[in-house]
């Protein structure tokens, strides 16, 4: 009889066991299914340590990149394939933060009542945020090496997310025809440059919120200022200037006087609070981040902070959605890269500040910047910018123009840094122009 008992508890253990066992494999298919999913030996999902599955198109439903059965193709288009390459990824694993890398759990089409067989066993199909035309119009505007975005600020999706130097992903890279210079960084999210005056954003947003007679302010140029021994010197003698001016002229005399009242604390609080210095993440993919130091009060260094030089770093996208933000009215929704990612919003200024900057940055267009290209503004559109040429200290400049237009037409912030190129205005506002003419069906 005893033995009897002792073997029914024998077996009730053991039934336990297994009940336990199956819960504790439940749960782990639960957390962890997708993982196991994409170990590189599973052949539903892999053919020889490659994706093999999945299709990624842009918004239109071009097709960039589709894989199955060991075959892999991207986009019929040359030049689709070049502009999207940063974008979409390669097969090879090269580039980091394409889509075909950062999103590969999604193209495997795993879920956890199906596994990898909810759709015909292919994987799945993702539709980038991207418009491929806009992608070629940005890799045409000769951008030897930087960066172009554009978004639309009140959905968040990224229209355009071009970096240059670009290879054809169908041929592979070429050391003989393809620039090596950092070719498989995507220069939108991972690279972070000197701003230059397109940080004067950030010093003006402080001086709005921490200045109170700024208005009434008049602010002196002769041309250049000795501050803390330092020559800090201007692109022109600009004399008394109110704030719109000081910004239009993007004058050094008055955004230095601008920054050693701020102070660096208060700067460095801004640059922190708008974005620019934290990695952030764009649709799931990690950014770089940006860089502002601290410097002592009445130093040169300091005054060079403010105006972004010194050893201010931001990347284009930090850049993109501030002017995002600035665009909506403060609170910028986050940019995204995949048409199914849902919209999430962050407040980075205040309505009235976001409003007075919105009104000096078309204040510069029609100030300074109309009338010096006929490839900077466009037809029936208004628009809100600032450029910047920021020394890189080889003596040459990074070219930036960065900014939105109205969204009547069509809410757009746009991004341009093309590297060591020279004058913004010069050389970043017209492959904005060209981009966003393209954008707006033009
Ligand atoms: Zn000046």
């Amino acid at each position: 009889m005893k033995k009897i008992k002792n073997r029914a508890y024998f077996a009730l253990l053991i039934a336990l066991a297994l009940v336990a066992g199956t819960i504790v494999y439940i749960i782990r298919l639960w957390n962890d299914g997708g993982d196991w999913v994409m170990l590189r030996a599973n052949r539903s999902v892999f053919s020889n340590g490659v994706l093999d599955v999945g299709e990624v198109t842009d918004r239109n439903g071009v097709i960039l990149a589709r894989a199955g059965d060991g075959v892999y193709a991207y986009a019929e288009d040359e030049a689709v394939r070049r502009a999207c390459l940063h974008a979409v990824g390669d097969y090879e694993g090269n580039i980091g933060a394409g889509a075909l890398n950062v999103y590969a759990k999604r193209l495997a089409g795993y879920s956890f009542w199906n596994g990898t067989n909810s759709i015909d066993g292919k994987g799945k199909k993702l539709a980038l945020t991207i418009d491929s035309r806009a992608q070629v119009m940005a890799c045409n505007s000769a951008l030897d090496r930087g960066a172009i975005m554009v978004m639309n600020y009140e959905t968040g999706e990224v229209l355009c997310m071009m970096s240059a130097p670009s290879f054809d992903p169908a041929v592979g890279y070429d050391s003989e025809t393809d620039s090596a210079d950092g070719v498989y960084i995507n220069r939108c999210l991972n690279t972070a440059y000197v701003p230059g005056s397109v940080f004067k954003i950030v010093t003006l947003a402080a001086a709005i919120e921490n200045i109170e007679d700024l208005d009434e302010r008049r602010f002196p140029c002769a041309g250049s200022v000795i501050v803390g021994g330092e020559l800090i010197t201007c692109t022109d003698s600009h004399g008394e200037q109110t704030i719109e001016e000081a910004f239009a002229n993007s004058c050094n005399c008055a955004f230095s006087e601008l920054t050693q009242q701020l102070g660096g604390e208060i700067l460095n609080k801004y640059a922190k609070d708008l974005g620019l210095i934290e990695p952030l993440e764009v649709g799931g993919v990690g950014t770089a981040g940006g860089r502002y130091d601290l410097w002592s009060e009445g130093s040169g260094s300091l005054s060079w902070s403010g105006i972004g030089q010194s050893t201010d770093m931001v990347t284009p996208v930090a850049m993109l959605r501030l002017c995002a933000a600035i665009a909506a009215g403060g609170t910028v929704t986050e940019p995204r890269l995949l048409m199914s990612q849902a919209e999430k919003k962050t407040q980075l200024l205040s309505e009235e500040t976001a409003a007075k900057l919105r009104e000096m940055m078309n204040y510069n267009v029609v100030y300074a910047y109309e009338g010096a290209s006929p490839l900077i503004t466009i037809d029936g559109v208004t628009m809100y910018a600032k450029t910047g040429t920021a020394e890189v200290g080889d003596g040459t400049s990074h070219a930036w123009f960065v900014g939105f237009i109205d969204e009547e037409t069509q809410p757009l912030a746009f991004v341009v840094i093309s590297e060591n190129a020279g004058s913004g205005l010069a050389f970043a506002a017209p492959k904005a122009h060209a981009v966003l003419t393209t954008l707006l069906g033009g």
